[in-house]
């Protein structure tokens, strides 16, 4: 059996009056992600660690902020594009492990749709989907209220 494991990494920005989607579900919130597509950054870092896993480059470079094709886009298309890769024919995603940091709203409440969701589009069981939130204790950009960062990881093995 062969295994590639890919790691992923992103922020957004946070402003007033945009709409804040977190692992493919919408969290009810007055402040959102300033993004080119819907600002979901945890499915951003996810897509670069399942592109890290083969070399494939990272999501700026697939889906460029310069094309109007990817206005407003549902992060959950570029995942699945992403699953759609003649690349990744191949492969299959063994499990996926997701930190979100971000001082608030809390997401404890939404773990587990965001866990369905994802695993959905990944075609794969909600139970090798792991999604953890955590604040950082006030501490930096993400504890001032200004961003937030997710880190993914994910392995696959070869079918
Ligand atoms: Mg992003």
């Amino acid at each position: 059996m062969e295994y590639r494991i890919g790691q992923g990494y992103d922020v957004h920005a946070i402003a007033e009056g945009l709409p804040m989607w977190l692992g493919g579900v919408q969290i009810p919130s007055e402040k959102g992600f300033v993004a080119h597509s819907d600002g979901d950054v945890a499915i951003h870092a996810l897509c670069d660690a399942l592109l890290g896993a083969l070399a494939l480059g990272d999501i700026g470079h697939l889906f460029p902020d310069s094309d109007e094709r990817w206005r407003g886009v549902d992060s959950k298309e570029l995942l699945a594009a992403v699953l759609d890769l003649p690349e990744y024919r191949q492969w299959y995603v063994v499990n996926a492990d997701i930190t979100i940091a971000l001082q608030a709203p809390k997401l404890a409440p939404h773990i587990e749709s965001m866990r369905e969701v994802l695993s959905e589009v990944m075609g794969i069981s909600p139970k090798r989907v792991s999604v953890k939130a955590t604040t950082t204790e006030r501490l930096g950009f993400v504890g001032r209220g200004e961003g937030c960062e997710v880190w993914a990881i994910v392995l696959i093995a070869r079918k």
